[in-house]
C-alpha cells in the first residue's frame, strides 16, 4: 500500500511553492489508493508558531488535500526518537564527540583555506587500534552517526534519475545535541520508518539530506523509501519563492476568490504535465497523476495564468455550486442573496476571473449601486430621458419573464425611435451601475421590478 506524507516545518506561512509539495504526495496517495500522512516538523522551537500550523491546516482543508493520518507533531515524539537513538547506540552506530565549537570552526577554516569541502574529520570516531583524545572535563558531547566508510549511496530518484554519492563525501552527522535531543535528519528517518512511508515526495532543497538519511535507514536495518525530489518553484521575478521575497500565504488566495479546484489545477501544472492539457478537474488530475511526468526544471509562478485557470473553472462550474462558493464573498459585502442567486451567477460567470469580481457583480442586484459618474454623464442624457419613462411604464405592466421584458424594450424602441444601444446603455448604467453588462433583458429579468422602475423614473 502506498503511503506518502507532507512534512512541513511551521516556520512562516506556507506559500504556493510549499503547498505544491503537499499536492503531489496527496495526489499520488489518492491515485494509488494509498494513505497520505500529515506530519508537522516543529522541532525548531524558536521559529515554529501555532499561527503557521493553522495556515497549513486551513490551506490544506481549503484545497481538499485531506490526510488519512495525523497531524503528527515531532515535538510529541521525542521519547520515541530517544528510544530509537538508544537502539542505534547499542548497535554501535553512534559515538560521542567532544570537539569544541572553536576547534570545529578552526578545522573548517583550515579546510576552506585548502579548498577542501568542510567536513568533520573523525577525530572522536573510535576505530581499531586508534587512541582517542582525553575526554575534556565538564564537556557534554554531541552524538555522531558512524557514516559508512567507502562505497556509495545510490537511489533512483523519480524526478532526477539515478543519484550516486560517495560515502567519503559524507561526514559523521551529529544526530543528538549535547542535551540529548535528536537532530532533524534522524527524526525524519524515524518518522518515515514508523509511519511506513513508501514514497518521499519533497522539495529538492532536501536532496543533500537524502544520502545521509538513507545511511541511517540502513543502520536501523530498514529499506529506505522511494524518493522524488521536486524542483523549486520560482516567483515571477525568477527567484526562489519564499516568504521573505513577498510570497503570499496559501490562504490569501482563498480570500482573493480563487476556487480550490482551480488552484489544484494550477499547482498541478506547476511541475507536472499531462500532454497539452491545461484545464482539468480534480478527478481528471487524480486519474492521470503519476510520478513519471514530474518536471525536472524549476517552474515559475505566473499570476496571470492562475487567474486564467480560475476563470475557466468559474465558467465551467454549475450555477448552484458557484452560488455556494460565492456566498462568503457576498456576506463580506453585506449581501443577503435569494433564489435569484444561481441564475445571476450563471449570467456573469463567464466574465469573472475571481469570486471577488463575481460577488461585486452580484452585489449590484442586491445593494443600492451608485452609477458610475462618467458612464452616467455619457449615456443618461436629456435626450434619452423621455424614453426611460416610456420603458418604465411598459415594465410596470408586462409579465415578468425574459421574453416579455424583451418585447417591452422593443416596443419602447419603436415608440421612441431610438436604437437599442441608445436605450440599453443608460438603463444598464442606472440599474447595474455600469454599461458593461450582459444582455439587457437578462439583466432586467433578474433585477427587482420596483427597483428598475424607480431608477428609470428618478432619472
Ligand atoms: N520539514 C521539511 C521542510 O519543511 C520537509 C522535510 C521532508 O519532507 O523530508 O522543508
Amino acid at each position: 500500500r502506498t503511503r506518502t506524507r507532507f512534512a512541513p516545518s511551521p516556520t512562516g506561512f506556507i506559500h504556493l511553492g510549499n503547498i505544491r509539495s503537499a499536492l503531489y504526495p496527496w495526489a499520488f496517495a489518492r491515485a494509488t489508493g494509498g494513505d497520505f500522512i500529515l506530519r508537522i516538523e516543529d522541532t525548531d522551537l524558536d521559529r515554529s508558531t501555532q499561527a503557521s500550523v493553522d495556515v497549513i491546516i486551513e490551506g490544506m482543508a481549503w484545497l481538499g488535500l485531506d490526510h488519512d493520518e495525523g497531524p503528527f507533531y515531532q515535538m510529541q515524539r521525542m521519547d520515541r526518537y530517544k528510544a530509537v537513538l538508544a537502539d542505534l547506540i547499542a548497535a554501535g552506530h553512534v559515538y560521542p564527540c567532544y570537539m569544541s565549537m572553536e576547534a570545529l570552526d578552526a578545522l573548517r577554516e583550515r579546510q576552506m583555506a585548502n579548498k577542501e569541502k568542510p567536513r568533520y574529520d573523525g577525530t572522536w570516531r573510535p576505530t581499531e587500534g586508534k587512541t582517542l583524545p582525553a575526554i575534556p572535563e565538564g564537556v557534554k558531547p554531541v552524538l555522531r552517526f558512524k557514516n559508512p566508510i567507502g562505497g556509495v549511496v545510490a537511489w533512483d530518484d523519480k524526478v532526477k534519475g539515478c543519484i550516486e554519492i560517495s560515502n567519503d563525501e559524507l561526514d559523521d552527522l551529529v544526530i543528538a545535541r549535547p542535551d540529548g535531543t535528536p537532530t532533524y535528519n534522524f527524526c525524519v528517518v524515524v518518522d518515515d520508518i514508523d509511519m511506513a512511508i513508501t514514497h518521499v515526495i519533497r522539495g529538492d532543497d532536501h536532496v543533500n539530506n537524502t544520502p545521509r538519511q538513507i545511511n541511517i535507514f540502513k543502520a536501523l536495518g530498514k529499506e529506505p523509501p522511494i524518493y522524488a525530489h521536486l524542483p523549486t518553484v520560482l516567483n515571477e521575478q525568477g527567484e526562489k519563492m519564499s516568504k521573505r521575497n513577498g510570497a503570499k500565504a496559501v490562504t490569501a488566495y482563498r480570500d482573493e476568490g480563487y476556487l480550490p479546484d482551480a488552484m489544484v489545477n494550477y499547482l498541478a501544472r506547476l511541475g507536472w504535465s499531462h500532454g497539452d492539457d491545461e484545464i482539468f478537474s480534480r478527478a481528471q488530475f487524480l486519474a492521470w497523476f503519476n510520478l513519471d511526468h514530474l518536471g525536472r526544471s524549476a517552474a515559475q509562478f505566473d499570476e496571470a495564468k492562475l487567474k486564467w485557470v480560475n476563470a475557466q473553472h468559474l465558467k465551467a462550474m454549475g450555477d448552484a455550486e458557484l452560488a455556494q462558493h460565492v456566498q462568503p464573498f457576498l456576506a463580506k459585502l453585506g449581501v443577503v442573496a435569494d433564489e435569484r442567486l444561481p441564475s445571476i451567477c450563471g449570467l456573469f460567470k463567464d466574465r469573472c476571473d475571481t469570486l471577488v469580481v463575481l460577488a461585486n457583480w452580484i452585489s449590484a442586484f442586491y445593494l443600492d449601486v451608485v452609477p458610475n459618474a462618467e458612464e452616467k454623464a455619457q449615456h443618461v442624457t436629456d435626450a434619452v430621458k423621455p424614453a426611460l419613462a416610456v420603458l418604465a411604464d411598459k415594465l410596470v405592466s408586462c409579465a415578468w419573464d425574459k421574453a416579455s421584458i424583451a418585447a417591452a424594450i422593443k416596443e419602447a424602441l419603436v415608440e421612441t425611435g431610438l436604437k437599442m444601444p441608445q436605450l440599453a446603455m443608460p438603463v444598464r448604467v442606472l440599474v447595474m451601475g455600469t454599461a458593461q453588462t450582459p444582455s439587457l433583458d437578462a439583466v432586467l429579468f433578474l433585477s427587482q421590478r420596483e427597483k428598475i422602475i424607480a431608477r428609470l423614473k428618478n432619472a
